[in-house]
């Protein structure tokens, strides 16, 4: 597993091998004490701006998961919707918003849960995955797993059957990874 260690001496690793690494590294800027100080946001602006390198995220993660794997995309709230609607296009499903307290209009399964710099609740609506879809999630940044956790536990409690996870950076220093366990983790960029 990489480590901070790693990524100051230089190495850039990822599930998808280094050039795409590489690749993303060179559009994800580090935003220091944002939302709060202590924390290094990492914005991926850069990357979503960039045609070119926006569509190959699209087209690794694809690549990696595999499209016959999953029969939706699910996308977490907010920077996740990006992804997972351009997956979902590119591959011919459709998409499923994890989204934060409030905005689902009918019923929801919920979950609170703590993140990197606070707590938040996140819902899916009860019949989004009826018949037992195989979902591919997906989300920009994996920092301490929370919420890749509750995401993927809502998931399950309405009767999806998680296909993969991908995130486009993994904060593999906060642990993400252990968090979740035995789910499988694909990270383009692991830090
Ligand atoms: P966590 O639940 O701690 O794994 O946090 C992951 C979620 O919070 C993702 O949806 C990220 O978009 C966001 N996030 C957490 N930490 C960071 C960070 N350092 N930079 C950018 N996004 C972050």
């Amino acid at each position: 597993m990489a480590s901070a260690g790693d990524s100051q001496a230089g190495t850039v690793t990822g599930d998808s091998g280094a050039e795409v690494a590489r690749l993303i590294a060179s559009r994800v800027t580090d935003v220091l004490d944002f939302p709060k100080p202590g924390i290094v946001f990492k914005d991926l602006s850069p990357l979503f701006g960039d045609g070119r390198v926006f569509r190959r995220v699209v087209d690794e993660i694809i690549a990696y998961q595999d499209v016959d794997s999953f029969d939706v995309v699910a996308g977490i709230e907010a920077r996740g919707f990006m992804l997972a609607s351009a997956i979902a296009y590119a591959s011919g499903r459709g998409v499923v918003p994890v989204r934060k307290a409030g905005k689902l209009p009918r019923e929801v399964l919920s979950v609170a849960y703590d993140l990197e710099y606070g707590q938040a609740t996140l819902e899916v609506h009860t019949d989004a995955f009826e018949g037992g879809a195989r979902v591919l999630v997906v989300d920009d940044v994996l920092a301490t797993g929370g919420t890749a956790q509750a995401t993927l536990d809502l998931i399950e409690g309405v009767g999806g059957r998680v296909s993969g996870f991908s995130v486009v950076v993994d904060l593999s220093f906060l642990g993400g990874r252990d968090r979740l366990g035995s789910r499988p983790v694909h990270a383009l960029l692991v830090v």
